[in-house]
């Protein structure tokens, strides 16, 4: 979306959404632990792109990404994502890391991996298995749900709190979850710049950026791939919402925050 070229104009046009607010967030509740099961394997390799490993061509593309906060909602930075997960067909690779990787929480707590819609197997419902380890080294380990699965009523493990929240359409589904661990945030280093297209500086060609974080993550992902969503968090909150808006503005006028 191009808001608009002229800066002056492109500002007033944020101006209506200064006066609206948003309400702080609760305590984060940390996220359930499950059982790793039969199938994890050590030392998986650096990896956040599953989908070359997928034995057929007929797979549809699955996006798991979110961030990994502590209890306060503060993001964690350098957690290890460990996933693994059987294939399109329902299978595990135990012998090479097909459809297995790490890969780590970026300055902002942010995850975000590529990989296919495992299939199903006899026993259990659609899922996906991560074990992550904070940089203090503490040990989650858990695994993840899809929502509205057939399956998810017969099976033991499944827990509605570790379902993500998937939205399908025609390209993929795209599915968000965020760990909670059980430690205070530690992300001093998620400045929340402002620098929405991730340039280096915070000018006005980061407003259209801005205005997309605001609307959404999603949205703002699937324009600035690799930029970290929470740059737009000014207030340091956790969260990118109406709060933002003014210290984003004021930084702006500054031609940058400190
Ligand atoms: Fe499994």
């Amino acid at each position: 979306m191009l808001l608009h070229s002229n800066p002056h104009i492109a500002l007033l046009m944020l101006t209506p959404l200064l006066a609206l607010g948003a309400a702080a967030r609760a305590d984060c509740p940390r996220t359930a632990a499950q059982t790793e099961g039969p199938y994890f394997k050590k030392n998986s390799p650096l990896k956040d792109d599953f989908r070359p490993d997928a034995p057929t061509e007929d797979w549809t593309h699955l996006i798991v990404r979110g961030r990994v906060v502590g209890t306060d909602c503060l993001p964690l930075a350098d957690a290890k994502l460990d996933f693994w997960h059987a294939d399109e067909l329902g299978e595990y690779d135990n012998e090479t890391y097909r459809m297995r990787g790490h890969l780590f929480s970026n300055a902002c707590g942010e995850y975000y991996l590529d990989t296919v819609v495992p299939g199903l197997y006899p026993g259990r419902t659609r899922h996906i298995h991560v074990k992550l380890t904070s940089s203090s080294g503490l040990v989650l380990t858990t695994q993840l749900y899809f929502p509205d699965e057939e399956r998810n009523k017969n099976d033991g493990l499944y827990r509605q709190d570790l379902e993500m929240a998937i939205e399908k359409s025609d390209e993929n589904w795209d599915g968000v979850f965020e760990f909670v661990m059980n430690l205070k945030g530690n992300a001093a280093d998620c400045r929340s710049s402002g620098d929405m297209n991730c340039d280096g500086a915070l000018d006005f060609t980061d407003i259209d950026g801005f205005v997309m974080a605001l609307l959404g993550e999603t949205e703002y992902r699937e324009q600035y791939r690799g930029c970290a969503w929470l740059n737009g968090d000014m207030d340091r909150d956790g969260d990118v919402d109406f709060d933002d808006i003014d210290p984003f503005v004021a930084c702006l006028i500054d031609g940058g925050c400190e």
